[in-house]
């Protein structure tokens, strides 16, 4: 079982285009310092599961030296442009005699799909296939189960993080992954206790803004969850060089990155 982040970035991505700020010069000189929209991939030894899917989708697969055929199934967090707007280019990028690719989308999204890409929900020729997915779902692959969890992203966007539970040298180890919350403690909380890792939405650095929680307040949820570790991901515009935000967020705190082992966070 492989855990890669294909994209850690807010939903802009870093560099900003023409921005002189210090965050955006250093990852344009340092290629590890720039971050492309949401995206993990999952891989067993029978599925590629792909968590979100971002407008950047294609050259995040060509990274990994992986084509669109690679995908078995996609689950989308919400509607968010940055989460699921490159849908069409993987649906379309895709070899049709494969079949319709299998995409597990919340109802809300569902409705944003339909409504953005008619043409992949053709009925004669259908290049996608929605699925269920909400708090509560649970899906099962070789070696790995995903279950639905509400972040408090909008009040109005429903939106549905991923719980990742993976068998590894014969002990679960449970992710949770919300790139996009607000406030509000993610529910349901039982299911959250004590997990090894929580990766949370850094699209503020300290303090919170409109539609997400700041990552102070990451921090204290992750702790309030009995977090073994956490890390930031969603890393937002925030204006300062990668050794000055790693101050900021202290020790304990990894910011994650383009292309890094989901995995080595729990080291
Ligand atoms: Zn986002
Ligand atoms: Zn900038
Ligand atoms: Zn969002």
């Amino acid at each position: 079982m492989e855990a890669t982040f294909l994209g850690c970035g807010d939903a802009f991505a870093i560099p900003r285009p023409g921005c002189p700020c210090p965050q955006c010069a250093e990852a344009r000189l340092d290629p590890r310092q720039a971050r492309t929209r949401s995206g993990m991939l999952l891989r067993t030894a029978e599925a590629c599961v792909l968590l979100d899917c971002s407008p950047d989708v294609a050259r995040q697969l060509e990274r990994q030296g992986l084509g669109a055929d690679a995908v078995t199934c996609v689950v989308i967090s919400h509607r968010h442009n940055d989460h699921c707007y490159g849908l069409y280019d993987l649906a379309r990028l895709r070899d049709p005699a494969a079949g319709p690719l299998r995409v597990h989308a919340n109802a809300h999204t569902q409705g944003t799909l339909r409504a953005a890409f008619p043409s992949l929900f053709k009925p004669e020729r259908p290049l996608v296939v929605l699925e269920a997915w909400g708090t509560g779902v649970r899906l099962a692959f070789d070696g790995l189960a995903l279950e639905g969890f509400e972040t408090h992203h909008y009040p109005d966007i429903d939106t549905t993080a991923f719980l990742l539970e993976v068998s590894r040298a014969g002990a679960l180890t449970r992710i949770a992954y919300a790139t996009d919350m607000g406030d509000a403690m993610p529910s349901p909380r039982a299911r959250l206790e004590g997990v090894d890792l929580f990766l949370g939405d850094g699209t503020y650095l300290g303090a919170g803004g409109h539609g997400h929680p700041g990552t102070a307040r990451v921090v204290e949820v992750a702790a309030s969850l009995g977090a073994r570790r956490v890390a930031i991901t969603h890393v937002g515009h925030w204006g300062v060089r990668a050794a000055e935000a790693a101050a900021a967020l202290g020790g304990d705190v990894a910011i994650c990155r383009d292309g890094d082992d989901v995995f080595s966070f729990l080291a």
